[in-house]
């Protein structure tokens, strides 16, 4: 028998304290991107739009558009832009309007 369960029984908690604590497991889980406005250019920008699967990324002159609620934190853009792009650490996503999950983000790095 597993010893979660039958500490479980003992207890009489059989699942972990989340949401009054993180759970050790969240620290390996994906996460949506976060992304350095001095490392992106339009043409990393362009780049990471035509390898996204979804419609979580787009650009507007020189403002990138990131649609977090689209992404599903599979990682294409941080392999187009290791230097523009980090995992942000945040699962958590719940939002009660969906126009909080759009970020509009600047583009300013410097053209080569
Ligand atoms: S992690 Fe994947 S889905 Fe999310 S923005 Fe990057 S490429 Fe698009």
């Amino acid at each position: 028998m597993p010893l979660w369960f039958t500490r479980g029984l003992r207890r009489g908690v059989v699942t972990t304290r989340y949401p009054a604590r993180s759970d050790p497991s969240a620290a390996s889980l994906p996460t949506p991107p976060a992304f350095r406005p001095r490392q992106l250019t339009v043409q990393i920008v362009d780049r990471m739009i035509a390898e996204c699967p979804g419609t979580a990324l787009s650009r507007a002159a020189s403002t990138l558009v990131f649609d977090v609620g689209a992404c599903t934190a599979c990682g294409r853009c941080a392999r187009v832009a290791p230097q523009a792009v980090t995992p942000s650490g945040e699962f958590e996503l719940a939002a009660t309007a969906r126009s909080v999950l759009i970020k509009m983000i600047p583009i300013r790095g410097e053209q080569r």
